[in-house]
């Protein structure tokens, strides 16, 4: 598959070498390491957003930009599950996550879950135990959050904190057994209430959740956490470099601690280093998967694959190309600070993708029917259409039927225009694309003074050529009435109408969905040729944008387009307004 293939837009601009490649350089040149494996660890309770895209881009590619200087086995990217968490987490999720890293690209060199790692988990946990260095607290959830202190006071130490060894060993394992509820007790590390990294001071390990794992089924009912779950599980792959976002920068500490009291005892094959960088937020949406499934949930959406969605799905379907997402993580690079990043650098990859890739074609979404009346009611003059401007350097054409009756876009017409309208008015002549030029004669109106069709007359002697002496400014696009397809076409914008979601309740976010990210128009008519256009296929609306044919709903004979983008940032336009 020729998507497979890493690359970056040749119009992505050249990064120098970001913070998290030189160190894995100096590593190698070091010594330190003379592997690269990385991996990418999506809890399964969602779908992908582009946020993880860029996650992806950074950890399967780094294994595969590493295999040009190391041996074969010696780069790797793991997919592994973090599924320590059997209340949120799905099958379903799993494919889906699946679906979406191989669509951007990606194949992994290894698939694993969290839960691969129980039983290790829980003998690593004892040997903690024995080692002085965890016990079983019976403190409640609330009373273990008083202890902890604050930023500027130090914690208390549980008063489990002293319990034997003996007794330590007896509760976990009877904690295992299943012997007690949720919440009883919990296993937690014996660190330093008093450390000034509030991560430090004796975090828990293991907590009782009475659940079905998707996995493990009953097989557990206490689950270790993230920070203790997720240094063994890279350990025991054997990865190299665990990249995640800034947020976890206090929880490093951590990770070594865990790491640092194992590693003799576990004998792993290396020893990780977490480093984080800045995470990808993007303006107009919302990314964190607790809202997308409170959109989901409620229905404001049609699902994790709608198009007005940042997820990895909903921008297949709205039909982004998976270079596009990639040469847009690339032109965003690797950070170690926090940015927002605009939409119109997301609009302006795909569009830079699709000008290579889209054939053009003509399409009308709002018709207004012209009758040309000095064209012969039966006669049909098929002409030629080429797929590609010039500065395309691809070939490929078509034939476009021109007959005695068009359709051209209603806002291609304007009764009474300004000075600067270069496009169909009363006794004004403009060109159709491909075709000839046409002069509006006359205007037919409705009861109500609405437009309803125009009589114009076409000049035989302009077919590819301009009339002698007059200037025609304006090319419009049309389609032959005869031969016209139907089709539906959902008109996609952005998901917010404001840059960021008001801050405030969870749930505030819901009032600035723009009203406008869905408009679905019907009636819209296109061209002959795109009668035979598959579900994926993706096309240049001429004037219009970028247009792809939906995959869920399109049918023979009743198309169903989705614009992915407009022609240019007509956002941008209307802000500065
Ligand atoms: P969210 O915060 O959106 O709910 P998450 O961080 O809980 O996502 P995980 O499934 O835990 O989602 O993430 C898997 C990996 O993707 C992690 O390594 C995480 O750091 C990374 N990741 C998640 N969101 C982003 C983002 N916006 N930009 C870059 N990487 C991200
Ligand atoms: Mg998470």
């Amino acid at each position: 598959m020729a998507e497979r293939q890493w690359e970056v837009s040749s119009t992505a601009p050249a990064k120098p070498v970001d913070f998290i490649r030189e160190i894995i350089n100096d590593d190698l040149e070091s010594g330190r390491h003379t592997k690269v494996v990385t991996r990418f660890p999506p809890e399964p309770n969602g779908f992908l957003h582009i946020g993880h895209a860029k996650s992806i881009c950074l950890n399967f590619g780094l294994a595969l930009e590493y295999r040009d200087r190391l041996p074969g086995s010696a780069t790797r990217c793991h997919l592994r599950f973090d599924d320590t968490d059997p209340t949120k987490e799905e099958t379903l999720y799993e494919e889906a996550i699946k679906e979406d890293v191989r669509w951007l690209g990606f194949e992994w060199d290894g698939l694993y879950h969290a839960s691969d790692y129980f039983e290790k988990m829980f003998e690593y946990a004892e040997h903690l135990i024995m080692s002085g260095k965890a016990y079983v607290c019976s403190l409640t959830d609330p009373e273990v959050k008083e202890y902890r202190g604050s930023l500027t006071t130090p914690g208390r130490n549980s008063p489990y904190r002293e319990r034997s060894v003996d007794e330590n060993v007896d509760l976990f394992r009877r904690m295992r057994k299943g012997e007690f509820k949720d919440g009883e007790h919990t296993l937690r590390a014996r660190i330093d209430m008093a450390s000034a990294n509030m991560k430090m001071r004796d975090p828990l390990l293991y907590r009782i959740r009475h659940a079905t794992h998707h996995m493990t089924g009953d097989a557990w009912c206490i689950y270790p956490m993230y920070d203790y779950a997720h240094p063994i599980s890279d350990a025991i792959e054997g990865i190299t470099h665990s990249i995640c976002t800034l947020e976890f920068e206090n929880n490093r500490e951590l990770y070594d601690w865990v790491i640092d009291n194992l590693m003799e005892y576990a004998k792993f094959p290396s020893r990780p280093r977490q480093y984080e960088f800045a995470r990808l937020s993007l303006n107009y949406t919302v990314m964190s998967k607790r809202r997308l499934l409170e959109l989901v949930e409620g229905k404001h959406v049609s699902g994790w694959d709608d198009p007005r969605l940042p997820t990895i799905a909903g921008m297949r379907r709205r039909g982004y190309t998976p270079e596009s997402i990639r040469a847009f993580c690339a032109s965003v690079g690797v950070a170690k600070a926090n940015s927002t990043v605009d939409m119109a650098q997301l609009e302006f990859c795909i569009r830079d993708d699709l000008n290579q890739k889209a054939p053009r074609v003509l399409a009308v979404l709002k018709p207004l029917k012209v009758v040309i009346e000095n064209f012969p009611e039966a006669d049909v003059e098929e002409l030629d259409a080429s797929y590609w401007p010039h500065d395309v350097p691809r070939e490929g054409s078509r034939k476009v039927p021109f007959c005695r009756e068009i359709y051209i876009e209603q806002d291609d017409f304007m009764l009474e225009p300004p000075k600067d309208f270069y496009r169909l008015a009363p006794g004004q002549e403009v060109r159709l694309r491909y075709a000839y030029t046409i002069t509006c004669t006359d205007v037919v109106k409705d009861s109500a003074g609405n437009v309803t069709e125009l009589r114009c007359r076409y000049d035989p002697e302009t077919l590819g050529r301009n009339p002698e002496g007059r200037k025609v400014k304006g090319t419009i696009h049309w389609v032959s009435a005869r031969h016209a397809v139907d089709a539906e076409i959902r008109l996609y914008d952005r998901l917010l109408s404001e840059e960021a979601p008001p801050t405030g309740k969870d749930s505030d976010f819901l009032e600035a969905i723009n009203p406008n990210a869905l408009t679905v128009v019907t009636g819209c008519k296109l061209e002959r040729s795109l009668g035979e256009a598959k579900p994926g296929e993706r096309f240049q609306f001429e004037r219009q944008g970028y247009f792809v044919v939906d995959v869920k709903d399109s049918k023979p004979g009743a198309l169903v387009f989705n614009r992915i983008v407009t022609m240019k940032d007509s956002w941008a336009r209307a802000q500065k307004k």
